[in-house]
């Protein structure tokens, strides 16, 4: 399989360059030179199958001969080592929770196959591999968990100190190893500016092979295809589901599109956004116009301008009216967003995260406009994540799971630096130069 860029096609790579470079040189996106056809009887075999030998299946293709079958089932095995179940919520509504990972949000299955990925690749590799990220919170977290321990990598990651939940901090900085935390004194902004920079400064990478691990690495975006496939195996109804994808970069529900164009039966997408909507406009418009990014009580989807409306777009030849054939969308307000936490949790006993609200009160919303259908929302986070809103929303505290506990008693292991360059690069070649 060869990648191309979504910028300039001249631009192509493999899968074991596209997973290492990130971003094509030229800045643009990677995008898969064809979409591999899933014959019938493969799609009937997948509810017979093991979680590894789907993931195996679907990412087969995508890997090429940059890995041999043995290697991927392997590294399939290790990244797909907790549940993915589908509960039943009410007549119409399925939860797909994602959020049994380590970290406790759906991004812990792509970090962890990006992870193994890029140290299988390290390997034949004469120079040592850094991993440099910013996050506000959730990424830094799944990264973070996925690479500790791989042998031949190393991370750095940035945070914006006090900016981050106490649970989100635990999970930067209490692992140590190959991890190091760099807590920053300013915001995302702070931290995403001086990132920018370093992967501009050949003294820094210097004897090293300096990479990032965003969700627009292929790695990361195509391995989501698995969800859909795992919660299409548990779907018992006669026809296809609807699923409601809370979305921030679009990369989620972007697998999704993949996987149903390679044949999973799905009736609808639902793009379910918080009041950074504007692909629901573009939905309803036809007109794309991005924006700066509002705070919302959904944070992770507090995106103004979504990566991965480009491959969208790549998967549907730029046509509006295909992609509304394919994609419905609607949008919440926080208030909104708190209100379905409460109904859900009044009357169903269930406890949603914020982001998983936004696709209950967005699969709602599709459901009062078409009648009955079924369909399934996918549950990005555990609610423990987001414990403020949550509980002012439903009125109960929430229990601490042992997970937490254990999470909360570890030990911060962080480098606090101002929010410059020169201090950033005085604590990178300390840690990584000097070591
Ligand atoms: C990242 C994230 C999202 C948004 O996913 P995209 O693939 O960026 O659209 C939604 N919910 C949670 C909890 C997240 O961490």
């Amino acid at each position: 399989m060869k990648y191309y860029s979504l910028n300039d096609r001249r631009f192509t790579a493999d899968f074991r360059k596209a997973t290492l470079e990130g971003q094509s040189p030229d800045g643009g996106l990677y995008f898969p030179e064809t979409i591999p056809a899933w014959p019938k009887a493969l799609i009937e075999a997948f509810s017979k199958m093991s979680q590894a030998e789907i993931g195996f299946e679907i990412m087969r293709p995508y890997v090429g001969n940059c890995m041999s079958d043995a290697v991927l089932l392997e590294i399939m095995k290790e990244t797909l080592n907790f549940e993915f179940p589908i509960k039943r919520l009410n007549e119409e509504t399925w939860s797909l929770e994602l959020f049994h990972g380590p970290t406790l949000a759906f991004k812990d299955l792509g970090a962890r196959f990006l992870s193994r990925c890029m140290g299988h690749f390290a390997r034949n590799l004469n120079e040592r591999m850094v991993v440099l990220v910013a996050t506000s919170g959730d990424t830094g977290g799944a990264v973070a968990d996925a690479f500790h321990h791989i042998e031949g990598t190393e991370v750095v990651i940035l945070y914006p100190s006090r900016k981050v939940s106490p649970v989100q901090e635990k999970q930067l900085t209490g692992l140590g190893g190959n991890i190091c935390a760099l807590e920053v004194e300013g915001d995302f902004d702070d931290c995403q500016h001086i990132v920018k920079q370093a992967f501009q400064d050949k003294d820094l990478k210097n004897g090293i092979l300096l990479t990032s691990s965003n969700s627009i690495n292929i790695s990361r975006w195509l391995s989501q295809q698995i969800y859909y496939v795992l919660a299409y195996t548990q779907w018992e109804q006669s026809t296809p589901p609807i699923f409601s994808v809370p979305s921030g970069n679009f990369g989620n529900l972007c697998a999704g599109l993949v996987a149903q164009r390679s044949g999973l039966p799905v009736a609808k997408f639902i793009a379910a956004c918080n009041a950074n909507h504007t692909f629901t406009n573009y939905i309803h418009k036809g007109e794309f116009l991005a924006s700066s990014s509002i705070p919302t009580i959904s944070n992770a989807m507090d995106v103004g301008q979504p990566s991965n409306f480009i491959r969208i777009k790549a998967l549907f030849n730029d046509s509006h009216d295909e992609i509304k054939n394919v994609i419905d969308s609607y949008w919440l307000s926080d208030e909104e967003t708190r209100y379905w936490m409460r109904d859900m949790y009044a009357k169903y006993n269930y406890t949603l995260d914020p982001h998983s609200a936004v696709a209950y009160g967005a699969m709602k919303k599709w459901q009062q406009a078409h009648g009955n259908t079924q369909g399934i929302i996918v549950s990005t986070a555990h609610p423990i994540k987001f414990p403020e809103v949550v509980e002012q929303s439903i009125g109960e505290p929430l229990g601490i799971t042992p997970q937490i506990m254990e999470l909360l008693n570890r030990e911060k292991k962080s480098i606090r630096i101002k929010s410059n360059y020169s201090s950033f690069k005085d604590a990178f070649m300390n840690v990584i130069h000097n070591k």
